[in-house]
C-alpha cells in the first residue's frame, strides 16, 4: 500500500518542475466477452448436494491441477508467456461461487479449497484466516456456516483476538504430501461507513457506487517450516494484513447487473440472470482474489507488452484517471524491462474511496485512492502512489513476503521502484529532488526519535504511522538508492532479475534478496547492511 501520510511527499512533488504525467486519454476499446462455454467453467451450486460422494481422504498428486485445470488457468497469462503450471507445483485451488445481494452490501459464498500439504511437517489442523472480519484496516464480519472436510461435515472454532482466524480440525493429521478438500459455506457483510469507522481502509467496503471486496473469501493460512506452525498473527492496525500462498483460483461471481465488475484474474465468461450477471473467472497463480462491484465508472484500456491495462474511473474524474493511466503504463513497460515480465493478461486499476491509504495492492488488481483525484488531489503524489502499487505486482503479488515479520521487503523496494520511475518517466533531477526529501524526512524523525532500522517486524510501528512510512517507506527506498551506488548498475539489476525469476509465485525470505546483491557483487555486504539498519 501507500501511506497517506506519504502526502507530505505531495509537497515536495510540487516543487519539482518537470512535468511528471501528461493528459492524453486514450480511447477506450472495449474487448469482447467470450461467451460461456467457449472456456471450461466452474459449475459450483450455492450448497453442496448431499448426494455427492465424500471426496478421497487421500488425494492423487494431480488433485490440485484436477479442481483447477491448467488449461483454463493458463489463460490468465499473457498470449506471448506460457508458464510451466505443472512445474510450479501448485498446493492450493480455490474455486469460488459467490453472489451479491442486490443492495452491493453483503454477500453469499461457497469456497472448495483442495490443498496438498507441500511442506515437510505433517498438519495436525487447518487454518484458515477471515481476513475482511478484522475491526481494524477491514471492519466487516464473515460468518461461517458450514464446513466440510473430505465431504464429512466438521465443528470449526473462531480463534484468534480479532476472530479472523478459523481452525479446521482433521480426523488424523494431514500428513506431507497427503491432500484434502474443504468446503466452506460462509457469508458476509461489507462495512458501509468506512469513513466513521477507525482505522478503516476502505478496502471491503460499501461506498456510494462502489463495493469492494478485499481478500474475502477464507484463505489457507501459510504454514511456518520454522516454527513449525500456521501464520496466525492477528491483523495488525497498520501496514498490509494478508500473507498468503500463490494458489489457482477459478470464481463464479454473480452480482446485480447494474454493476460492472473489475477483479483479480480474468473474465472468460459472462452470463446474465433475472437482474444478475454472473462472471466466471480465473487467476493463474495468485495470492488473493479481490473484486470491486461499480456503477456508472468510465473505463479505458491499452495495452503495453502483451498486457491490457483497464483504469476503472468516476466520469467527474477524466484529467486524474488519465494521469493515473499515464503513470500506469510507463510503470509497467518498465519494471517489465528492468525486473522481468509481468506475466498476466491484465492489471486493472479502480479508484474507490479509502482512508488513511493512497492505494492498495492486489494480485493482477490495485485500488487508488478517490480523494487524490480531481482538482483538489494532489495529482503528482496521484501519479507516484500508482507507480509505487504497479511495483506491488512483482513485490508482493509474484513474489510474496512475510508483510508481518518483514514488511521492509516488498514496501521499501516497492518505493525504491517508484523513485525509478520517476527518474526514467519525469529525470534524474525529480527523482534525486524526492530522495532528498525522504532523506530530510529520515533525518528530522531519528534526530527526535533516534535510529531504527528499516528490517523491523511490522509489530514495531503498531500505532505509529508515521515511524512507519518515514523508516520502511522513505529510509528503505533510500538504502536500495544506495545499494545501488555501492554495487553499480549491472550488479543491481541482475539481483533484481535473479531474484523475480527464482522468487516469483513463490514466498521469499529477507535472505533470499540480501543474498541476491552479494552474489551478482562478488562480495560480502554485511557491512553496509548493518549501517543500514537492515538484516
Ligand atoms: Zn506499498
Amino acid at each position: 500500500m501507500t501511506r497517506l501520510l506519504f502526502l507530505c511527499l505531495g509537497l515536495l512533488l510540487l516543487l519539482v518542475s518537470c512535468t511528471l504525467a501528461g493528459n492524453n486519454p486514450v480511447a477506450s476499446t472495449q474487448t469482447p466477452v467470450p461467451e460461456v462455454g467457449e472456456q471450461p467453467t466452474a459449475t459450483l451450486p450455492l450448497a453442496p448436494d448431499a448426494t455427492e460422494p465424500p471426496a478421497e481422504t487421500i488425494l492423487g498428486e494431480d488433485t490440485v491441477l484436477t479442481a483447477c485445470p491448467l488449461e483454463a488457468q493458463q489463460s490468465a497469462f499473457r498470449d506471448d508467456l506460457t508458464f510451466d503450471l505443472e512445474t510450479l507445483e501448485m498446493d492450493l485451488c480455490y474455486e469460488l461461487d459467490f453472489t451479491l445481494s442486490t443492495d452491493g452490501t453483503r454477500f453469499d459464498a461457497r469456497a472448495l479449497v483442495t490443498m496438498q500439504n507441500g511442506s515437510e511437517d505433517d498438519w495436525p489442523d487447518l487454518l484458515f484466516r477471515l481476513y475482511p472480519h478484522a475491526a481494524v484496516l477491514f471492519g466487516g464480519t464473515i460468518e461461517v456456516k458450514q464446513v466440510l472436510v473430505n465431504g464429512e461435515a466438521v465443528t470449526s472454532e473462531r480463534v484468534l483476538e480479532d476472530e479472523t482466524g478459523l481452525l479446521v480440525p482433521l480426523a488424523a493429521p494431514l500428513a506431507a504430501g497427503e491432500g484434502a478438500v474443504v468446503d466452506i459455506l460462509f457469508s458476509g457483510e461489507l462495512a458501509t461507513e468506512a469513513e466513521r469507522q477507525e482505522r478503516v481502509y476502505g478496502i471491503f467496503a460499501r461506498s456510494e457506487n462502489a463495493a469492494t471486496l478485499a481478500s474475502w473469501f477464507p484463505m489457507l493460512a501459510v504454514w511456518n517450516e520454522a516454527d513449525n506452525r500456521w501464520f496466525d498473527v492477528p491483523v495488525l492496525g497498520e501496514g498490509d494484513a494478508v500473507f498468503a500462498e500463490s494458489a489457482l483460483i477459478r470464481a463464479r461471481l454473480t452480482g446485480p447487473e447494474r454493476f460492472d465488475l473489475a477483479t483479480s484474474g480474468l473474465i472468460v465468461g459472462t452470463e446474465g440472470g433475472e437482474g444478475t450477471i454472473t462472471h466466471e473467472v480465473v487467476t493463474g497463480p495468485a495470492r488473493d482474489l479481490t473484486m470491486v462491484w461499480m456503477e456508472g465508472y468510465e473505463q479505458r484500456e491499452d495495452t503495453i507488452d502483451g498486457t491490457l491495462i483497464r483504469n476503472w474511473y468516476r466520469p467527474d474524474h477524466e484529467d486524474s484517471a488519465a494521469r493515473v493511466f499515464q503513470s500506469a503504463r510507463e510503470a509497467l513497460a518498465l519494471f517489465n524491462e528492468r525486473f522481468g515480465p509481468y506475466p498476466f493478461e491484465e492489471v486493472e486499476i479502480v479508484e474507490v474511496p479509502l482512508h488513511g491509504a493512497g492505494g492498495v495492492e492486489y494480485p493482477q488488481l490495485f485500488l487508488m485512492a478517490q480523494e487524490l483525484y480531481g482538482p483538489r488531489g494532489d495529482q503528482q503524489f496521484l501519479t507516484f502512489a500508482t507507480a509505487h502499487e504497479m511495483a506491488h505486482q512483482w513485490w508482493y503479488s509474484m513474489i510474496g513476503n512475510n508483510i508481518n515479520a518483514a514488511p521492509w521487503q516488498d514496501e521499501a523496494l516497492t518505493n525504491w521502484s517508484a523513485l525509478l520511475w520517476l527518474e526514467e518517466a519525469g529525470s534524474e533531477e525529480a527523482a534525486e529532488r524526492v530522495a532528498q526529501g525522504f532523506e530530510r524526512s529520515v533525518e528530522q524523525f531519528e534526530g527526535g526519535e533516534g535510529e531504527e532500522e528499516i528490517s523491523a517486524p511490522l509489530e514495531s510501528f503498531r500505532g505509529r504511522s508515521g515511524a512507519y512510512a518515514t523508516i520502511v517507506y522513505f529510509k528503505g527506498a533510500l538504502f536500495f538508492a544506495a545499494l545501488r551506488e555501492e554495487i553499480g548498475e549491472e550488479a543491481f539489476f541482475a539481483a533484481l532479475r535473479d531474484y523475480y525469476a527464482d522468487h516469483r509465485f513463490a514466498i521469499a525470505q529477507p535472505d533470499d534478496l540480501l543474498g541476491r546483491f552479494e552474489e551478482s557483487s562478488g562480495r560480502s555486504l554485511d557491512e553496509f547492511y548493518k549501517e543500514w539498519g537492515v538484516e
